[in-house]
């Protein structure tokens, strides 16, 4: 087995090169820890999913810390405000004004493969080195350091290790209870690229009967369509084949907007996304000793206010700011640290999670009360808190 040299640098293990970890990891590197990434697949390109990226306010000033702000405004559509919400037939019901933070536009819209090449260059920068088609094979938390194996045949000894290994984590089983899980909320969404038509200048829905549509600009050409379905068993899952025609029958009531994408984009050869929609938030703390979680490992966000990835990337920041405060020689300095990291997050990410859960609720008509309109713009404007 080879043997790794400890550097002179703190090292610090990162567990997936997904949005989260690659963030993660630029973040501490740029505090001056000497960064490993582990990702299981073979590129990074396997592990996205979806189409495209929102990037609320929040998010665009979580990645200016770690210097991929700019890059992402220059690839993506910047809207002028977060969105619109109309009736099936496009009728304005209401403006939604988002909550800017000063110096970030309300959202900026960009493609997943666009943010990952960003995010990759930045770490290529800091120093960071992705090694792919690799895992861990085991993590021993030894107290004063962490022993980690590797699928590549490595071994190294850390003084943290963060798992950013998403949704399915199976860090999250060394440091939560083995049997958490995210739950399905009952609901499944269409998503498929289209041109960035005229009018599409930031997020529109339109509410029907058969569910939530809506679009989203992600570059000067480019935005994404999808539709919000309520779907009692996760396990039904048509094929690619299927998926067009399937989409076209649900969005027969719909004129607007989303009926001219739906008589002149929605192709049988169109690449069709359906994703089942997925709800957690871990309980606190997020770490034991020096195992610590990120990202979807520890709250799986449904999608309905963009804000996955950009709580995955304030996880990061925030972490490398408590860490870099602490003496990671001392075994109590960093279980501080790492509590501290957990409470300065999980109200935050907690309301994400629930504010997401509800409006899927009103979405597929269990919570027809909630105040989608109102919620939104409430969550959104505790976005704007620092971090
Ligand atoms: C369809 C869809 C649309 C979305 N839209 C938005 C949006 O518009 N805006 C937004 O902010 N968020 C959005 N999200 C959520 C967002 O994608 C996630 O919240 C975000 O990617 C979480 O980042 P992560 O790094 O925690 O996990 P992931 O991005 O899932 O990355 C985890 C990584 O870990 C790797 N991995 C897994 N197991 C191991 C292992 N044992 N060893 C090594 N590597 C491992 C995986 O291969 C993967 O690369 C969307 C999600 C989906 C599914």
């Amino acid at each position: 087995m080879q043997n790794i040299t400890p550097g002179s640098r703190e090292r610090v293990l990162v567990v997936g090169a997904g949005i989260g970890g690659v963030a993660t990891a630029v973040a501490l590197a740029q505090q001056g820890f000497e960064v490993d990434v582990v990702e299981i697949t073979e590129s990074t390109r396997q592990s996205i999913f979806g189409v495209g990226i929102i990037q609320p306010s929040n998010a665009l000033r979580a990645l200016d810390v770690i210097g991929a702000k700019d890059a992402c405004l220059e690839i993506g559509f910047a809207a002028p405000a977060w969105g619109r919400k109309e009736d099936a037939q496009g009728n304005v019901l209401f403006e939604m004004p988002g909550a800017p933070i000063e110096g970030y536009p309300p959202m900026n819209g960009v493609t997943r493969p666009e943010l990952h090449r960003i995010l990759l260059e930045r770490a290529a920068q800091e120093g960071v080195a992705v090694r792919y088609s690799t895992t861990f094979t085991s993590i021993d938390d030894r107290g004063e350091s962490v022993r980690v194996e590797c699928s590549d045949g490595s071994a190294a000894d850390y003084a943290v290790v963060v798992g950013a290994d998403g949704v399915g984590s199976t860090v999250r089983e060394q440091v939560l209870h083995a049997e958490l899980r995210p739950t399905y909320i009952g609901q499944s969404a269409f998503r498929v690229n289209i041109p960035r038509l005229s009018g599409i200048d930031r997020i529109i829905l339109q509410e029907g009967e058969a569910g939530m549509a809506g679009v989203v600009p992600i570059g000067p050409e480019l935005a994404y369509f999808f539709l919000n379905v309520p779907w009692p068993d996760r396990s039904v899952r048509p094929t690619r084949e299927e998926l067009p025609g399937l989409l076209r029958g649900y969005l027969a009531e719909f004129g607007g907007l989303t009926g001219e994408i739906r008589d002149h984009h929605i192709h049988d050869d169109s690449d069709i996304v359906l994703r089942p929609e997925e709800g957690m938030i871990a309980p606190a703390p997020w770490h034991t000793g020096r195992v610590v979680l990120i990202g979807d490992a520890v709250h799986a966000v449904p999608p309905h206010l963009g804000q996955g990835a950009a709580q995955a990337i304030e996880d990061g920041v925030v972490l490398a700011e408590e860490l870099a405060a602490a003496d990671l020689a001392s075994g109590a300095s960093v279980a501080a640290a790492l509590a501290s990291y957990t409470e300065r997050r999980y109200e935050r990410c907690k309301l994400i999670v629930e504010t997401c859960i509800g409006i899927g609720r009103y979405e597929i008509g269990t919570d027809p009360a909630f105040d989608h309109v109102g919620e939104t713009q409430r969550t959104m404007e505790a976005m704007v808190a620092p971090l």
